[in-house]
């Protein structure tokens, strides 16, 4: 049996064909985030048979991520498996020709640029922004195609950047969000199916850029929502090229400028993180939100939220302090999901 054989089905696709494979067979990824838009992404990279696979994710598999990450079961979960452990041991079942690398670790402004430098295409599993914003710095920094991906309720939306050749992500955005600002799927909820088209659409573009096709890439914003079967493309457009990352080469986020930074609260049962910038957070917003998911109670000077068994108190300057864990990755999952950032 030839080493082809199991892709005698993409290789008959003209758009593919047998020299398309060997393209992705010597091609390598990163999937940044192994959740719902990383499971997806990951299992079609890897039955697509690109040949070294990243994984990156910093959580735990838990009951209510079953619905939609598609390479998790519960024995997972029995065992306590960290995600990115187990969607390798699923993948290798699966396609024991790629390369898998899972790396249990949050993402950060230390590590994202070993994560990142030694693949040929990023893939955004991940989310939230700050992240995003980190990904963006360290591929633009080192010239590395990612592609942008998010998902929330029953939409979400996807772009390539190409640095140097498309608007990079801080083009679009040109800062982030405030603190409690943006809404996230542990507050209003994600539709499975809705994840599916986004991870479908953000690794058709990958597949491309993995076999050299850049001018086949459709070069548009994608906006879907799966409930009303809308879609639209957006045209993007690149600036007055002042754009700090892609234009003036300021990493503000790779060098730790602005962002969160989590720091244990030692002899306490608590991590503090902090949020760099003069963001106000409004209590009243984000008490709405958070109201859906477990108590919350706030005045003038905190928010005070149970969830768990965790309590997150939040400050107007976004700074927050979560009780219950001494983990410092699990404060900044925490806070990304109810608060936001
Ligand atoms: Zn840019």
């Amino acid at each position: 049996m030839s080493a082809l054989e199991r892709y005698t089905r993409q290789m008959l696709l003209a758009e593919v064909g047998e020299a398309g494979q060997e393209k992705l067979l010597a091609a390598s990824a990163t999937v940044i985030g192994c959740g719902a838009l990383g499971t997806v992404i990951a299992s079609s990279l890897v039955r697509a048979g690109v040949g070294r696979v990243k994984i990156v994710d910093r959580d735990y598999i838990e009951l209510n991520n079953l619905q939609r990450q598609i390479l998790f079961d519960e024995e997972d979960i029995a065992r306590g498996l960290p995600k990115a452990v187990a969607a390798a041991e699923r993948l290798r079942k699966i396609n024991s020709q790629v390369e898998i690398e899972p790396i249990v670790a949050d993402v950060n402004p230390g590590n994202v640029e070993e994560i990142i430098s030694d693949v040929d295409l990023v893939l955004d599993g991940t989310d939230n922004f700050e992240t995003r914003f980190l990904v963006n710095d360290a591929c633009v920094k080192h010239g590395i195609p990612w592609i942008y991906g998010a998902v929330i309720a029953t939409y979400g939306m996807t772009m390539v950047i190409v640095p140097h050749c498309t608007p990079c992500f801080r083009c679009l955005l040109a800062k982030m969000p405030a603190p409690g600002s943006t809404r996230t799927c542990d507050t209003v909820g994600v539709l499975g199916p809705a994840v599916n088209i986004v991870a479908s659409l953000e690794v058709t573009e990958g597949l491309k850029l993995l076999m050299g096709k850049e001018e086949e890439l459709h070069g548009r914003l994608i906006y879907v929502d799966a409930w009303t079967g809308t879609l639209e493309r957006l045209e993007l457009e690149k600036k007055d090229g002042l754009c700090p990352a892609c234009d003036l080469g300021r990493f503000e986020f790779l060098e730790a400028r602005v962002g969160s930074y989590p720091t244990s609260l030692c002899g306490r049962e608590a991590v503090q993180v902090n949020v760099r910038g003069e963001a106000r957070v409004s209590f009243p917003d984000l008490a709405e939100r958070l109201n859906s998911v477990g108590p919350v109670t706030f005045n003038d000077y905190m928010l005070r939220f149970l969830v768990d068994s965790y309590e997150l108190t939040i400050f107007p300057d976004g700074r927050a302090i979560i009780k219950g864990t001494t983990d410092e990755a699990v404060a900044r999952t925490l806070y990304a999901r109810y608060i936001g950032l």
